[in-house]
This record gives structure tokens, C-alpha cells and sequence, in this order.
């Protein structure tokens, strides 16, 4: 395909342009087709792929407006030049606003008609070119997603049981010093873990896995299972989880396992960045087009001047309330990628030394608020 001649079809109902056209364009090493009429135009469209559409805007039948709708739904790339009466410059403005990509009025000559063309030609190759490289893109990402699962979190995640296993005693005595250099060993390898996890999550969501796969979620359900889930680690901290009126929530459209990812994210935060005896508050409210669900602690907060960055990639706040709270940054990051993916909004609102609180908006699916307990 890479070096067959490019294909310009000619749709007009006047013999002598389409016949002119056809042979300054051949000259030029160009494959030429024409069509009488936007019917048969269209046909040919549909056949004959071609990469370049002339078309006359005043035909009788299916006219140029109609004709550019439909080609655009058929070819989103092809490169579509109208032919315009002289006076009639309007007409060519409405079909570029069409996703036309340039006009020729009438007369034109020779070589407006091959510089235009040759032109199109050259931002179909670049728009071609482009889509090439977007899939090539993809492909590395998706590649790279494969290597880090195998090549790093296994033997991670290897290393990490063989801690325990030592740690346990079970292939020897493991005296006080060993224990405490293991302890270290094997923490350090969790927060790795940790890293790895997060970086692949967000690579996931870069290469569109989410929006691919959305169905209604019941998000009083799926906050009460994180909640529980996060019960014993939060325990561990000292700190109570409250979940508050998430009863009967109307329904979103979602992807369940990334929103359940961004809100387990979240509350570990509230957990994390808490102090001894702290809370948690999960509630939410619904408005017209969104239900919005507020997970707000009572921590350490972050500092007005550091906000604005607390969703980009690695951005960790770094004071003397963090200096011994590991992780890696990411979690945030990933977080606004899910609820953008979900056409949602996130808020912090925080107070140094008093707590945060996330806002996140997702838009709702049903009207009435639906029974908590059951997953639809
Ligand atoms: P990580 O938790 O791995 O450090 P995140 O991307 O989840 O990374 O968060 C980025 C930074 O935002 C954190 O390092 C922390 O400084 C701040 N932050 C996030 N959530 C909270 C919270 N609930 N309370 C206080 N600070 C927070």
C-alpha cells in the first residue's frame, strides 16, 4: 500500500471538469476516478478508499453539504477540496466548517488545481503518519506493562515471600540483629512493590483500558467494600472510618475495578496522612448531573502553596509532618486519570494541621436513588 499512487476522486456533474481534472491529476502520476453524481461519489468513497475528494458543492441529487457529511462518517481522514462557483466564497466557508480541508473557485487552473491537491495529499500522509504513531505508541506502552508485570514485580514479589519465609523461622534460627536488617529488607521491598503497582496503574489507564469497559456501578456498594476492606489497616493506625448517607445513591457509569482502585487511594490517604485517634467521613450528595462523594480526614492537610500540585506524577509534599510517610507519588496522579476517564471532577480542599478532604464528582446514569445493599 505504502508506495501504490495516491487516489483522487472527482465528484461533479459537469463532464468537462471532471474530464480536465482527470487528466491534469493522471499527468501528475496521480490516480484519477470520477462520479457524475454524489451518489455514485459516494459509492466510489466506500469501494475505492480514495485518499483526495474533489467535490462540486452544486450538484443536483445529493449535493457537496450532504456529500462531505456523509464521506466524513465513512472516512474521518480524507482530505475533501470543493469546488465553488466564483462568487460564491460563503458556500465554501460553510464547507470548511463541513471538515472540508480546502476550496477552488471556478475557473481554476492547472496548477491551483495540482498545488491544492498535492498539498492535501501531504496532510493526508501527516494525519496517516500520525495515527501510525499513536498506535505505535500504544503498543510500546502495552509492551512495557508486560515487561515491568514480569521482569520486575515477580521477582519483587518473590524476594518479599522469601523475607517471610526467613522471618518465620521455618528454614532456621534467625537471630535479633538478622531479624531486624530482614524486617528493613522486606519493608523496603513493599514500598517498591508499592511503586511498581502504581506505575503500572497509571500506564493501564493511559492506554484506555478504562473507557472501553463502562457499566452502571452502585457506588454505595462499592464504597462500603472499601471501607471495609481498609477497616483493619486503619484500625492498626488508630484511626475510625464513618460512612456517612451513601445509602441509595443513584447509579454511575463506570468502571468498577478503577473506581474502586481511586477510592481505596484514597481513604489509605486519610489513613496514611492522619494523626493518632484521627477520622474518616465518607459521604455524598447528588445534584442534577452528578453524585459526589467526599472523603475528608482529620490530618496533617497540605500546605495552600503545595495543592495545585498534589495530582501530578511523583509530586509528594515534603515537610517535617511527611518526613517519615513513604510512598510514591503516584497514587494522586492516578486517581484524577480514573475520574477524568470517567468524565468526573476531583477537588482537595485542606487546611494545614486541620485535614483534607477530596471531592469527587462522577455523572450519574439513573434518576432514582437505587438500594444500596444490591449490585445492579
Ligand atoms: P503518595 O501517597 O504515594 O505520597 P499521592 O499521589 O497519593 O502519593 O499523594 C501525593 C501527595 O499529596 C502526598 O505525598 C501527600 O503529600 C499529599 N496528600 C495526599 N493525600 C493527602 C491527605 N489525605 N492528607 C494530607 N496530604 C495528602
Amino acid at each position: 500500500m505504502e508506495n501504490a499512487e495516491p487516489t483522487i476522486l472527482v465528484i461533479d456533474d459537469e463532464e468537462a471538469i471532471r474530464d480536465s481534472c482527470s487528466q491534469i491529476l493522471t499527468k501528475e502520476g496521480l490516480c484519477a476516478v470520477t462520479a457524475e453524481d454524489g451518489m455514485i461519489g459516494l459509492e466510489k468513497v466506500r469501494k475505492m478508499k480514495p485518499d483526495l475528494a474533489i467535490v462540486d458543492l452544486k450538484m443536483p441529487g445529493l449535493d457537496g453539504f450532504e456529500l462531505l457529511d456523509e464521506i466524513r462518517e465513512i472516512d474521518p481522514e480524507l482530505i475533501a477540496i470543493v469546488i465553488t462557483g466564483y462568487p460564491n466564497i460563503e458556500s465554501a466557508v460553510e464547507a470548511m466548517k463541513l471538515g472540508a480541508y480546502d476550496f477552488l473557485p471556478k475557473p481554476f487552473a492547472p496548477d491551483e488545481l495540482r498545488i491544492i491537491v498535492r498539498r492535501g495529499l501531504e496532510k493526508r500522509r501527516l494525519s496517516l503518519e500520525s495515527a501510525d504513531l499513536r498506535r505505535e505508541k500504544k503498543r510500546i506502552k502495552e509492551h512495557f506493562i508486560t515487561l515491568v508485570t514480569h521482569e520486575l514485580r515477580s521477582p519483587l514479589a518473590t524476594i518479599h515471600q522469601y523475607c517471610d519465609t526467613i522471618l518465620g523461622g521455618s528454614v532456621g534460627e534467625v537471630k535479633p540483629k538478622q531479624e531486624e536488617i530482614l524486617k528493613i529488607c522486606k519493608e523496603r521491598i513493599k514500598e517498591l512493590l508499592k511503586l511498581v503497582d502504581d506505575w503500572l496503574n497509571v500506564s493501564r489507564i493511559e492506554t484506555g483500558e478504562i473507557v472501553d469497559n463502562l457499566k452502571p456501578v452502585n457506588l454505595a456498594t462499592l464504597l462500603m467494600d472499601v471501607a471495609n476492606t481498609l477497616q483493619s489497616y486503619a484500625e492498626m493506625k488508630g484511626i475510625a472510618i464513618h460512612v456517612d448517607s451513601i445509602n441509595g445513591l443513584p447509579l454511575v457509569l463506570g468502571n468498577a475495578e478503577t473506581l474502586e482502585l481511586a477510592f481505596t487511594n484514597l481513604i489509605s490517604n486519610g489513613i496514611k496522612f492522619n494523626v493518632e485517634g484521627g477520622k474518616i467521613e465518607i459521604s455524598s450528595e447528588v445534584d442534577e448531573k452528578y453524585v459526589i462523594v467526599d472523603v475528608a480526614d482529620t490530618g496533617i492537610g497540605i500546605p495552600a502553596d503545595k495543592l495545585p500540585f498534589i495530582f501530578d506524577e511523583f509530586y509528594r509534599v515534603k515537610n517535617k509532618a511527611t518526613r517519615n510517610i513513604t510512598g510514591s507519588g503516584l497514587g494522586l496522579s492516578f486517581v484524577h486519570k480514573i475520574i477524568e476517564a470517567h468524565a468526573g471532577r476531583i477537588q482537595a480542599i485542606s487546611e494545614e494541621g486541620r485535614g483534607s478532604m477530596f471531592k469527587v464528582s462522577l455523572p450519574r446514569i439513573s434518576q432514582n436513588r437505587v438500594d444500596g445493599h444490591h449490585n445492579d
